[in-house]
């Protein structure tokens, strides 16, 4: 076990904002997770998990208690047919090693995720998506410790309650089990076209018949589409998308069509529609704009870039005036998606 004193929050995160942790531990086994858990619950501080920090807020004040740092690893094959392969693998894994990993081995159904930050373990948290794939597509079960009841749980997909950008662990039960592995299974079978829109324009561009397209093809085409509409947090700060994309009722979907003819919408059932976030904020003139030291990104307005915050509270600040910029224009109120460390 890895025990580091006195850890700046900004270290541990994407957006690299935040005061001190007082303790942050490396557990590599449940035996270790346990353990770190019950310690400091009996010393009555607070404990927080952790991968890698790229979907989540820090706050100015730290955290006084115990950052749990998520490394246990392994990846195994639990079953294999002639369709499919099941895997179950370790919640401290980066996802982006994993998702690697199995499209070398000619696996589909988490291709289109490539290149998306962070562990194996957060993964469900939030149910990751993208280019028309998410995790509970090929979503078995995962295995976790029950801080509630001090015990080791499976939990199958109906369980864990996943829908867009959201499960029982940033709902109902969040702070309620620490994720320690998942279960996917994966197919074997080529990918069908067509495909998610901006791979289909992609391989079209590129004239490559898209009966042809393989798994590994998928993930270079989404890895090249990222590295030009995303920044690297390792250069510019950044969480990612930090707004959901909202879901609202259809009709007001057509209404507001009718006065923004060009604002996309993407069906989610026979009654929503999906807004990209992104166009919202780039409608009113907010992309390229620097809001107390946040820049809301010049190639995704949905992506915010900590430019020279001073502090969280910048952060706050900036987020207000988009959300606020945003409801005055069309009357839709954007969630953030990040999660805040407190
Ligand atoms: C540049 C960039 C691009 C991104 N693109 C996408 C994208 O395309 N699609 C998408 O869905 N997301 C995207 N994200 C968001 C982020 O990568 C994902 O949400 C990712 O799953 C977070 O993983 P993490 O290990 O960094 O989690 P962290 O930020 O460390 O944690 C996030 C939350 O999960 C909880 N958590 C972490 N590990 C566990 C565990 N083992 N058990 C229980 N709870 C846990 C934490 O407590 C916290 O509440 C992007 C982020 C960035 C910076």
């Amino acid at each position: 076990m890895n025990v580091k004193t006195n850890i700046p929050l900004s270290t541990l995160t994407t957006m690299r904002l935040g005061g001190s942790a007082n303790y942050v531990i490396e557990v590599t086994s449940d035996k270790d997770l346990r353990e770190v858990y019950k310690k400091s619950k009996q010393s009555g501080q607070p404990t927080y998990i952790i991968g890698g920090g790229s979907n989540l807020i820090a706050h100015d004040e730290g955290f006084s208690g115990t950052i749990i740092h998520n490394k246990i690893m392994g990846i195994e094959v639990t079953n294999d047919n002639a369709q499919a392969t099941t895997v179950t693998v370790g919640a401290g894994e980066i996802w982006d090693d994993f998702v690697k990993q199995m499209v070398e081995r000619n696996l589909s159904g988490i291709e289109a995720m490539s290149g998306i930050p962070g562990t194996v373990g957060a993964a469900p948290v939030q149910n990751i998506g993208a280019y028309g794939q998410e995790l509970a597509d090929t979503f078995v079960s995962l295995a976790a410790y029950d801080t509630q009841n001090d015990s080791f749980v499976t939990l199958d997909k109906s369980a864990c309650g996943f829908a867009y950008r959201h499960s029982i662990f940033r709902g109902e039960q969040m702070g309620r089990y620490i994720i320690t592995r998942v279960t996917l299974t994966l197919g074997k079978k080529p990918p069908q076209p067509p495909f998610y829109d901006a791979l289909q324009k992609y391989f079209e561009q590129d004239q490559i018949n898209t009966t042809t397209v393989t798994v590994q093809m998928i993930r270079d085409a989404v890895l090249k589409i990222r590295s030009n509409k995303l920044p690297n947090p390792l250069q510019l700060p950044n969480a990612g998308s930090f707004f959901k994309n909202p879901i609202v009722e259809k009709q007001l979907g057509d209404t507001l069509k009718a006065t923004h003819p060009d604002m996309p919408t993407y069906p989610v059932d026979e009654t929503h529609v999906k807004i990209p976030a992104g166009w919202l904020i780039q409608s009113c003139m907010l992309k390229g704009k620097i809001l107390h030291g946040i820049k809301v990104h010049d190639g995704n307005a949905v992506v915010l870039v900590n430019q020279s915050a001073k502090g969280y509270s910048d952060l706050v600040s900036a987020r207000q005036e988009i959300v606020d910029a945003v409801y005055q224009k069309f009357h839709i109120s954007l969630e953030q998606e990040p999660l805040e460390l407190q």
